[in-house]
Formats: C-alpha cells, sequence, structure tokens
C-alpha cells in the first residue's frame, strides 16, 4: 500500500489557508494530492412546543442537527458524527438533547 506522508506541500500554503478545516497530503512515491477535511452541516427540524428550563414559559423551542462530514475534495463522503441542539424561542437559552430524546421529541 502507498504511505501517506505527512509533509504539506509549501506551494499549497496558499490553498491551505483558502479551504477552512481542510489538509492536502501527497501520497509518498506518487505525484497524488489528497485533500481531505471536516465539514459542520447545520440542518433545522421540526421544533415542538414545551416548557423551556431556563425562562419557564411554554413557547416553542427550534431543533438543529448539526452532522460533522468527512469530505474528499471538499465533496462530503459520509458524517462522522451527529448532534442535536435545541434552542428556546423565548429566552434564546440552547442545550444539547441526545439522539433519544429528539426521537421522543418528534413524536
Ligand atoms: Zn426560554
Amino acid at each position: 500500500m502507498v504511505s501517506i506522508k505527512s509533509s504539506i506541500l509549501d506551494q499549497f500554503g496558499d490553498a491551505l489557508s483558502a479551504g477552512a478545516g481542510q489538509v492536502l497530503f501527497r501520497l509518498e512515491g506518487t505525484n497524488m494530492l489528497l485533500l481531505f477535511g471536516l465539514k459542520t452541516v447545520l440542518r433545522p427540524l421540526r421544533g415542538r412546543t414545551a416548557t423551556c428550563q431556563s425562562c419557564g414559559l411554554v413557547v416553542h423551542h427550534h431543533l438543529e442537527e448539526r452532522a460533522s462530514k468527512f469530505t474528499l475534495f471538499f465533496i462530503p463522503v459520509f458524517t462522522m458524527s451527529r448532534s442535536y441542539r435545541i434552542t428556546c424561542s423565548n429566552c434564546g437559552q440552547v442545550s444539547a438533547i441526545s439522539a433519544r430524546k429528539k426521537n421522543a421529541l418528534a413524536r
């Protein structure tokens, strides 16, 4: 197999700073370049009316999914992790919730 050399090419320093969260590798013994990184994708989900733990009012809560995706040449290949956040529409209190709680809210 081809081993990946961690030396980053100096002439691509501009491209490295331009692509946020991206890493450029040169495959040892070849002229191939490999550009990979992580990208966070936010996706709004259907919220729900609930009692806020911070302000105590019964108001609508926004639900949001944050997915960390592994990218190869800026193209998302697969999802590495998912997390969910719920935000109170009255006071803006943000809480992280588990996937189980998210599924319970969707019912
Ligand atoms: Zn609140």
